[in-house]
């Protein structure tokens, strides 16, 4: 079978780089062309360079339309309003997009689920298969205690992380509300200053960490009187969430427009 062409916008960031990397060691895979914002110094630069790959001999360029036009797959770790651009120019392309931009208002999110209908996108907060199965055992671990355990999630970025609570942080919570039967929009407590007053039952609180260079971790704690579940995941490299996009942008080749998870593309469901 021809090797699958993927396409990476925002190739200079912390994740396209690593996207370049996992791509070029992924004998299914072939990279089609990068693309970065205008103003970047990484247009016109080699791709490869990059990404410490050596001289690839693609240019990178500024033109998103024109990288639809090239790959199979496009994948997308840039910025909220830049990621709702390039899923419309998916659903104009009729292309294969994966995802991984956090930070999302619901505008933005609707606007991703109208492009599902003409682009096949696969979007979530976290490509690595670690975190995914997180989300099913919050689900499950909420929907077994009681609302007298009380559910705070705790998470540590590095320190150039834009938004917080972070995707995955926000998309656990969802995972341990629907374990509960409730939506989270009603119970979450996302800061606390100040005199709070007591906990209020069924909340699900988020506290923030920033600082170093942490691909990420989060913790899910359910406290109870005289008795606490913690469930953890640790990313000590970006290396797994590239993976997961890669898996993504495999998985959804030949598939209907729509918009998909990590939980079909691993088969979680
Ligand atoms: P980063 O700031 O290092 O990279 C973003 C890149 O996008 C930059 O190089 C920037 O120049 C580029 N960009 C900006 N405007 C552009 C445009 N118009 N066209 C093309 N490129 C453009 O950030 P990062 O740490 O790589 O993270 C990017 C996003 O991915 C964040 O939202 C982050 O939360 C998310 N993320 C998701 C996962 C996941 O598994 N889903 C994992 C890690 C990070």
């Amino acid at each position: 079978m021809e090797r699958y062409r993927i396409g990476i916008v925002g190739c200079a960031g912390r994740m396209g780089r690593m996207l370049l990397k996992v791509t070029a060691e992924t004998q299914a895979c072939v990279i089609a062309g990068g693309a970065e914002a205008p103003d970047s110094p990484a247009v016109g630069q080699d791709l490869g360079a990059q990404a410490g790959l050596g001289e690839l001999g693609i240019t990178v360029g500024a033109d998103p339309a024109a990288l639809f036009a090239q790959a199979d797959a496009v994948i997308d770790f840039t910025a909220p309003a830049i990621s709702v651009r390039h899923a419309e120019l998916a659903a104009k392309a009729g292309a294969v997009l994966v995802l991984g931009t956090t930070g999302l208002d619901k505008d933005q999110d609707a606007a991703i689920a109208r492009a599902a209908r003409q682009a096949t996108i696969v979007q979530a907060a976290n490509m690595s298969l670690g975190v995914n199965v997180l989300m099913e055992l919050v689900e499950r671990t909420a929907r077994m205690l009681d609302p007298d355990f009380d559910i705070e999630i705790v998470e540590i970025h590095h320190r150039y992380k834009i938004d917080a609570p972070s995707g995955t942080a926000l998309a656990l919570g969802k995972a341990a509300a629907k374990g509960r039967g409730v939506d989270l929009d009603d119970v979450a407590q996302k800061v606390r200053d100040g005199i709070t007053g007591p906990r209020r039952r069924g909340d699900i609180g988020f506290a923030t960490l920033r600082g170093g260079d942490v691909a990420g971790e989060h913790t899910v704690a359910l406290v109870g009187d005289g008795e606490r579940i913690e469930l953890t995941h640790r990313a000590t490299t970006r290396e797994v969430f590239a993976r997961g996009a890669i898996k993504a942008a495999l998985w959804a080749r030949g598939k209907p427009p729509g918009l998909y998870s990590m939980r079909d593309v691993l088969g979680l469901d």
